[in-house]
């Protein structure tokens, strides 16, 4: 049989033109000519930088005024790193600048057709944010989330527009990394999908339309690959170069499950699995006792110094003091 091809309608589109809905064929756009993202995290800070880069004005939400300075330090780091390889110009990166202003509190939706919500991956959390997303915003405006995890179901069912939330899930780091996962919410409205996945042509991503069901499908994939990386090092089978190695060479897989999960964070990877076996019931999902136990330990990967590996000032991959052991005598 033959495959089918994937092809998404190149449309006239969007920032700086009035505001008015298009259509093509059989679909509609909502009009997205201003953006606010809410969380100036790693996620949120690469989010603003992609839409501001493409004209879209951003305002940038958090509730810490350190994270808002850091998240322009980073930007603007990030702007000078594509200067010095010519990927932009110097007059795209003061433009790009601009287009960002950063805001202490929900004010700063009050004028937005799109919100992004980038906070803390904590469920309770993101229904209070939804909650005060839908009072703040436009009655138009469309409601998405980064959420690595989390239903968009239930999240669209904390608000009175259950119709306009939609899944839009980034990867790391967001200006380099081509994907979109786009969740679709069962209430969310075709013209909501049909507006995202056009918006994210138009920043030169490539949208994947999906359901929602746990773990979407990255990390429904993604995560028991890496959890069975970590099975296989618990019971002895392979030492951590050795399990990354086969992955990276045997499988063409640019970093190895182990070092993902440090670079992912070994909390958040349990956090996802935890979702993946709360929300299938299947055994199978079961985060591994390691796991378990070097998030409960606070060995997080990168962010802590150590995981898998060992990040104390050492150039290069070094694995953890831990797990060096030499299972080849
Ligand atoms: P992060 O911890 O780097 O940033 C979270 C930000 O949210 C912080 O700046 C924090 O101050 C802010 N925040 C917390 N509560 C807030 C509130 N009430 N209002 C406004 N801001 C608030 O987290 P991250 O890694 O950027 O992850 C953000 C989201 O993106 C999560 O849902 C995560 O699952 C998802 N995600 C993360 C990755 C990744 O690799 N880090 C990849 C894909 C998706």
């Amino acid at each position: 049989m033959a495959g089918r091809r994937i092809a998404y309608p190149k449309i006239p589109f969007l920032a700086q033109v009035e505001n008015i809905s298009l259509s093509c064929a059989d679909k509609s756009f909502i009009m997205i000519n201003k953006v606010s993202v809410i969380g100036a995290g790693t996620m949120g800070n690469g989010i603003a930088h992609v839409f501001a880069q493409h004209g879209f004005p951003v305002n940038l939400v958090d509730v810490s005024k350190p994270q808002l300075d850091k998240a322009i330090a980073t930007i603007t780091r990030n702007l000078e790193r594509q200067l010095t390889k010519a990927a932009i110009t110097e007059e795209l990166k003061v433009k790009t600048l601009e287009n960002i202003t950063v805001w202490t509190s929900f004010a700063g939706l009050k004028d937005a057709d799109l919100v992004i919500e980038a906070a803390t991956e904590n469920t309770e959390l993101k229904l209070s944010i939804f909650k005060q997303m839908d009072e703040a915003a436009p009655e138009g405006c469309i409601l998405a989330t980064n959420t690595s995890s989390i239903s968009i179901t239930r999240i669209a069912a904390a608000t009175k527009r259950p119709e306009k939330v939609i899944g839009m899930h980034f990867m790391n780091p967001v200006p380099v990394m081509k994907l979109v996962e786009i969740i679709n919410g069962y209430a969310t409205a075709k013209e909501v999908t049909d507006t995202i996945v056009a918006l994210s042509q138009r920043l030169t991503k490539v949208p994947c339309v999906v359901n929602d069901y746990p773990g979407f499908i990255a990390n429904r994939i993604l995560m028991p690959m890496i959890n069975e990386a970590i099975y296989s090092l618990y019971e002895g089978v392979a030492g951590v170069a050795e399990i990354d190695t086969v992955m990276k060479l045997g499988m063409a897989h640019p970093m190895g499950p182990l070092q993902l999960a440090d670079f992912i964070g070994l909390d958040v990877c349990h956090s996802i699995l935890k979702v993946l076996h709360d929300g299938f019931g299947n055994p199978k999902y079961a985060p591994c006792p390691l796991l378990v136990n070097m998030v409960m330990a606070g060995k997080l990967g990168i962010k802590s110094g150590e995981g898998f590996y060992s990040y104390q000032g050492t150039k290069g991959l070094v694995v953890s003091k831990r797990f060096d052991l030499d299972l080849g005598d």
